[in-house]
């Protein structure tokens, strides 16, 4: 089926405003690099969300789930099938005991946004995802962290659409690794799981969403009041920290994770690298860490230049460096 007839099919419950046909991914991600998108739909809620996946489902197309793209690289020939923006922003306190709070954060709301509404209500605990540009479904995933703390800190559960029981073809995974009970137990909608803490399990930067077909919906944290004026000291202190080491050119963060027992932008400037190029991608010269885009840099000049960088550190430190930002497309 053509491209023009799935948006179409989308269009019957989605508005049209919120489908973009061959739209670039350079719009939509951090890195500001990365080809076409065949349809990018943004999706505010469930039932869009539900819709998309049955067009997509019925049109044999694979679905890629992006939040503010801020850790990924689009590949130059961009993406194929549709690529599902979660925009849902709602948002629950609910008081508990000792002065606890309970906050349901829809996925698609921004970290930088929900501080600030957890800094009017003087809620604490947050402070330290401020600066982290991304949504709450991409740091769930992710276990965003930062200044000593991370999302499985706070995380009490996540609801999330299981797609696998639905037989739906996603970016990184097919039809043939579905064993054979999954197919007899599979549903005609795909199912809404919610996950404890502990079924999500956390470790650095990884979780069970890079196992298994999940869409995030919604996360309840768990956090606590505080006084305002300190809460809002803390983000001031974490953002001026984040201004004075991070680079301000376009990145995706951290290129590579840490090392077990070595810090691993430690290692990539004492072989040398900052200010390394190729194309319009750069080691920054301020945190050999990042792999930023100059203003011209095409995906495979980043990609080439991680290749650079990792062989480098092998050969010169004997430490293989793993990615934490993830390539994606094609
Ligand atoms: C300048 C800069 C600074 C950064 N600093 C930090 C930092 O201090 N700490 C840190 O941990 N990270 C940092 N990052 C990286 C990035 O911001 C985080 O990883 C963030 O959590 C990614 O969220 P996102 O919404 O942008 O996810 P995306 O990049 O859109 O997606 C990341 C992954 O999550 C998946 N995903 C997104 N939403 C959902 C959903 N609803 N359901 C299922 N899967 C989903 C995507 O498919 C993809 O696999 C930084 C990035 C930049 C550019």
């Amino acid at each position: 089926m053509k491209i023009i007839d799935v948006c179409q099919k989308l269009s019957e419950e989605i508005p049209a405003g919120q489908i973009y046909m061959n739209e670039p991914m350079n719009k939509h991600t951090s890195f500001k690099v990365g080809g076409n998108a065949d349809i990018f739909v943004k999706t505010k809620n469930i039932d869009e969300l539900k819709h998309v996946i049955k067009i997509a489902k019925k049109t044999n197309n694979r679905i890629t789930i992006i939040g503010n793209g801020s850790n990924v690289l689009v590949k130059d020939k961009g993406i194929r099938g549709i690529v599902v923006n979660i925009d849902f922003e709602n948002i629950k306190f609910e008081d508990g005991e000792n002065g606890e709070v309970f906050v349901t954060v829809g996925a698609g709301i921004s970290l930088a946004l929900l501080s600030q509404e957890l800094l009017k209500r003087g809620i604490s605990g947050f402070e330290f995802a401020s600066g982290i540009p991304g949504t709450i479904g991409g740091a769930v995933k992710m276990n965003a962290g930062a200044y000593g703390s991370e999302m499985k800190d706070i995380v009490v559960s996540t609801k999330c659409l299981d797609l696998k029981r639905y037989n739906m073809l996603t970016e990184k995974t097919y039809i043939d690794d579905i064993e054979l009970e999954e197919i007899i137990k599979r549903s005609d909608e795909p199912e809404i799981v919610e996950l404890t803490n502990e079924k999500q399990e956390f470790s650095y930067r990884e979780s069970v969403f890079f196992n298994k077909r999940y869409v995030i919906l919604e996360t309840k944290l768990k956090l606590e009041y505080g006084n305002v004026e300190d809460i809002k000291l803390k983000i001031e202190e974490f953002s001026k920290s984040r201004k004075e080491n991070q680079p301000s050119f376009p990145s995706a963060g951290s290129t590579f994770k840490r090392g077990d027992n070595y810090i691993t932008a430690k290692l990539i400037d004492e072989c040398g690298l900052k200010g390394k190029k190729i194309g319009g991608a750069m080691v920054s010269e301020k945190h050999a860490g990042f792999i930023v885009n100059t203003g011209e840099a095409t995906a495979q000049d980043i990609i080439d230049l991680i290749n650079y960088v990792k062989n480098e550190v092998l050969e010169k430190k004997g430490k293989v460096i793993n990615l934490e930002i993830e390539i994606i497309g094609e």
